[in-house]
């Protein structure tokens, strides 16, 4: 993605692994899930036991990798990676589990979109630790069967609902990421910060959270970005308007709207008096794309409450105009 307020992994995102915490203790905020998976994790050390699969479920950026990483670690085994489109064929997915030593973690990242043919093997696997594999082709071909040192999968989702009900259930525990407060996208920003050597008051850090989108990649991100110019501009360390200065030549807004964002709202303003207009008329007013607009940007937008979706079309609520600064109509809506 090239804004900067998008949750999904960019190639300048490298930097980031850099910054990942490495154990449960020094993963922010999912407290629930976090007390929970330090049980299951003590309770299969104990038993020597390779842990449960566990299945990580929630939008890009909120940590699946970072957590599936720490599991490894935190039962001192070892960690390797792929995901769903990388695993083409049932050999390919045959040579990484035969490959993995007892107990290891298995991290597949987009896990819905494994190939039916590359699924049906993992469901043994998973379930018995077996492997049938044919080999060969036609009257020569014949099967086989390989036992599997036992394994934990940790597969990660954006959309459990793409996931076969059969693999879904092959998993015994199952995890869904919420989005961060802005106190513990703080705490997020001020730790990364330490850890590039930056320095950054706390308003900095705050104000920096508040616009992240719930989302530590985000936060990342525009951490790194507030450092160009804290480093290129002053010296001491940078505070709430300095942050805020920086923020917005990067045009994100203190609710974390970019300007894709306030275009859309802008839009439905000024050309349709807030709505409701169709999504299709939306798209060709702003030349972009249905999909973007569906897939990219209406989802932070319905989510904040700033627009709502009808059957006649969309619509901006109040809270969109004051956002915007306008006065809303006289007939306002919601
Ligand atoms: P996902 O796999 O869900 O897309 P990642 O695990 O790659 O997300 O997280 C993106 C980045 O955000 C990580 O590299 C890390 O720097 C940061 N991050 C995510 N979750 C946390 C957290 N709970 N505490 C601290 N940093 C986090």
């Amino acid at each position: 993605p090239d804004r900067l307020v998008e949750g999904e992994r960019a190639p300048h995102d490298a930097a980031e692994a850099t910054l990942r915490p490495l154990a449960l203790d020094e993963f922010i905020g999912q407290r629930e899930m976090r007390d929970n998976l330090r049980v299951f994790i003590t309770a299969a050390a104990n038993r020597r036991e390779a842990l449960d699969h566990v299945l990580l479920h929630g939008p890009p950026g909120l940590g699946k990798t970072t957590l599936a990483q720490i599991v490894a670690r935190e039962l001192g085994v070892g960690f390797r990676a792929t995901s769903g489109p990388v695993i083409a064929r049932p050999g390919d997915l045959a040579a990484i589990l035969t490959n993995l030593d007892a107990r290891d973690v298995l991290f597949i990242d987009e896990i819905h979109r494994l190939s039916p043919t590359v699924e049906e093997i993992l469901y043994p696997a998973m379930e018995d630790g077996k492997l049938d594999l044919m080999i060969g082709e036609g009257p020569a071909a014949r099967s086989i069967r390989i036992d599997l040192a036992p394994f934990t999968l940790v597969g990660a989702t954006t959309r459990s609902g793409l996931l076969t009900t059969p693999l879904r259930e092959r998993f015994g525990i199952p995890l869904r990421l919420q989005f961060y407060a802005a106190d513990e996208l703080e705490t997020i920003v001020s730790r990364a910060a330490g850890i590039l050597d930056f320095a950054l008051g706390r308003d900095g850090a705050f104000e920096i959270a508040r616009r992240s989108r719930g989302t530590p990649r985000i936060a990342v991100r525009l951490l790194r970005r507030v450092r160009d110019f804290a480093a290129v501009n002053g010296s001491g360390p940078v505070n709430a308007a300095e942050a805020d200065a920086a923020l917005q030549r990067l045009q994100v807004d203190e609710r974390g709207l970019d300007a894709m964002d306030r275009r859309y709202l802008r839009c439905l303003a000024d050309f349709y008096a807030g709505g409701p207009a169709g999504i299709d008329t939306l798209a060709a007013a702003l030349a972009e794309q249905r999909d973007t607009l569906e897939d990219v940007i209406e989802p932070f937008l319905l989510q904040q409450g700033l627009i709502m979706r009808t059957p006649r079309g969309r619509m901006l609520t109040t809270s969109a105009y004051t956002h915007l600064g306008l006065p809303p109509p006289a007939s306002a809506m919601a």
